[in-house]
């Protein structure tokens, strides 16, 4: 498979150098967030937003979704990728809850709509939006241009990196050490590309949680994911640790994804997005999240379940 650096890393690398080495030491929430900052604020800015009336008639898309009609604006999202979108009891939408789903709401409120979210398999969700089962995907999801083919992305909102989840014990210092050692993925995510390009052997999962337990249960050396994802990762499980390697691993731009030609409505998200980044809301959102106990409820039938505890 080709897999280049996406554009927005090779852009980071050259444009911010020097700020990117003291940054890429601690992955943190903030000082990711200054860096997507940073483009946004070199990006221009989107138009303002107007009347929720005219998102379902965006210029280019059908209006399948339900956008038109009930001032509904969907999103598609993979909630099994905690602080960004996960399953709890009660959430910022229904049940979902993380730094994606209090931006969605955000953006369809700014609207004058009211967001709803249809949960799928990540690999499902660009085919999704293709057929009309979204309005648009938040996602924590990179801009690739692979990706770039086949979507349309609104400008980034976080900053992050692949990085390697292992065992506090583990020999694991850099990229090259996972070489002969049982290395584990997510289906489709950027972390698969990533040990792709390495030229790896690794076995993938469908969800972040699989892949983790995996590694707790020493039945695989290291797990590669995204920065964030991982953090929590660490922060739930005992005995894990994280190790990054700035040199294999290229900076990563997450975008909302809207259906080629939206333009519309990508606007709107881009004029949302750029109001929330100058505000510090996302940053805000990101060190909530960050703190916020994911592991009470990291499956739709364990959230379910507390649910109905919750209501008796
Ligand atoms: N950022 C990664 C990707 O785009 C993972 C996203 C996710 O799992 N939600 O592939």
């Amino acid at each position: 498979m080709g897999v280049r650096p996406g554009y927005w890393g090779r852009l980071f690398i050259k444009e911010e150098k020097a700020t990117m080495k003291k940054m890429m030491k601690a992955i943190s929430v903030g000082l990711a967030l200054t860096m997507a900052a940073g483009v946004l604020a070199g990006c221009g800015g989107g138009s303002g937003s107007s009347s929720a009336a005219e998102t379902g008639a965006a210029s280019g898309a059908e209006t399948e979704a339900a956008s038109a009609e009930g001032g509904k604006l969907v999103f598609g999202t993979n909630a099994e990728f905690p602080p960004f979108e996960f399953v709890t009891s009660q959430g910022v939408i229904d049940k979902y809850d993380g730094i994606d789903m209090a931006i969605a709401k955000q953006i369809a409120e700014d609207n004058g709509m009211t967001a709803e979210i249809n949960n799928m398999e990540f690999d499902s969700l660009i085919v999704g939006l293709q057929n009309g089962q979204m309005d648009a995907i938040i996602a924590g999801m990179t801009i690739t241009d692979e990706r770039k083919e086949e979507v349309d992305f609104s400008d980034p909102y976080y900053t992050a990196t692949q990085v390697m989840v292992v065992p506090e014990d583990s020999d694991i210092q850099k990229a090259s050490d996972m070489d002969g050692k049982k290395i584990s993925v997510i289906q489709g995510y950027t972390g698969e590309t990533a040990v792709q390009k390495l030229g790896y052997e690794y076995q993938s999962f469908k969800k972040g949680t699989d892949a983790v337990n995996e590694l707790v249960n020493g039945k695989c050396d290291v797990v590669v994911i995204d920065s964030a994802t991982a953090q929590k990762y660490v922060s739930d499980n005992k005995g894990l640790k994280i190790v990054e390697d700035k040199d294999a691993f290229d900076s990563e731009q997450y975008g909302i994804a809207v259906k080629k030609g939206n333009t519309e409505l990508l606007d709107k998200i881009n004029a949302s997005i750029k109001k929330m980044t100058e505000d510090g809301t996302i940053s805000e959102l990101a060190a909530k999240y960050a703190d916020t106990d994911t592991d009470t409820a990291t499956s739709e039938s364990e959230a379910e379940t507390a649910a109905e505890t919750a209501a008796k």
